[in-house]
């Protein structure tokens, strides 16, 4: 599917907590796109574009957009000064950060790992993955934040877990208050912990370069081979 410039309306617009914000964008035409592509906005007057990550499934008309406004550049305050019913010029769809169906004959499990927004593809990968195509082997987010008023979707990640006894979901908070509950630290302190039939895994990774290039290192030490290992970074 070649990309292509379409323009779309603010259909819907929420703050999920914190810095992050859902924006939905309507069309009045079916759109296409594989779970994992992102979009290209135009976020100025002079062509200027950011690049956004589909946060929903292909359903028709619209797509989702999570997006964490705290780097407070042209792109945030465009998202930012959004109205429902603004219209915006989406360049679309493009990336090759998706799950190819070929590689699932052989893959035991699938380890999904982001920091922050960089959750928004992995949520579409692996509910296309479990919904849709009814992978059975172990599917499991790792995912890093900073506080507890920043989270959001964990509703979401429970209703996948209720639907799918093989969906394991670790969120780990880099500084929560002292009575947080769960994990304390980095992603990479979760991956390291964990223990699977490593040279049938895949892995996707999305979000900030130095989560990346860390993870990526821990799991060709684990026996992922190279091959395996996809990632998106953000930034
Ligand atoms: C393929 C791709 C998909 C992306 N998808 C998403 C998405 O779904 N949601 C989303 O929120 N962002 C996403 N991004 C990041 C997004 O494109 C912008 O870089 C981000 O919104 C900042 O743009 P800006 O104009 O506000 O700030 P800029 O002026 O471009 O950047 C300001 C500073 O913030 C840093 N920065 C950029 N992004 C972040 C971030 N997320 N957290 C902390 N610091 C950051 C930059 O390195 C820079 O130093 C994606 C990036 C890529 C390459």
């Amino acid at each position: 599917m070649t990309p292509k410039k379409i323009i779309g309306k603010v259909e819907f617009k929420e703050n999920l907590a914190g810095k992050n914000w859902l924006v939905r964008i309507g069309f009045s035409e079916e759109v296409n796109f594989i779970p994992g592509q992102y979009s290209s906005l135009k976020v100025n007057e002079a062509g200027l574009r950011r690049s956004y990550s589909v946060a929903s499934l292909p359903n028709g008309k619209s797509i989702d957009l999570l997006v964490d406004v705290s780097p407070m550049g042209i792109g945030s305050r465009f998202i930012l000064g959004l109205k429902v019913g603004d219209e915006v010029e989406v360049l679309g769809f493009l990336g090759r950060f998706t799950v190819d169906s070929n590689l699932l004959f052989e893959a035991k499990s699938i380890l999904f790992v982001a920091t922050g927004t960089g959750v928004a593809p992995l949520k579409t990968m692996i509910e296309d993955l479990l919904y849709n195509k009814r992978f059975a082997g172990e599917v499991r987010l790792v995912w890093g934040m900073r506080h507890e008023e920043d989270l959001y979707w964990l509703k979401e990640m429970e209703n996948i877990n209720r639907d799918f006894d093989n969906f394991r979901f670790d969120l780990v908070l880099s500084k929560p208050k002292e009575d947080w509950p769960g994990f304390k630290g980095h992603v990479t302190d979760v991956v390291r912990t964990l223990s699977q039939n490593w040279s049938q895994t895949l892995a996707y990774l999305c979000g900030a370069k130095e989560m990346i290039i860390e993870i990526n290192k821990e799991l060709i030490a684990k026996g992922v081979p190279e091959t395996q290992v996809f990632y998106e970074k953000y930034f």
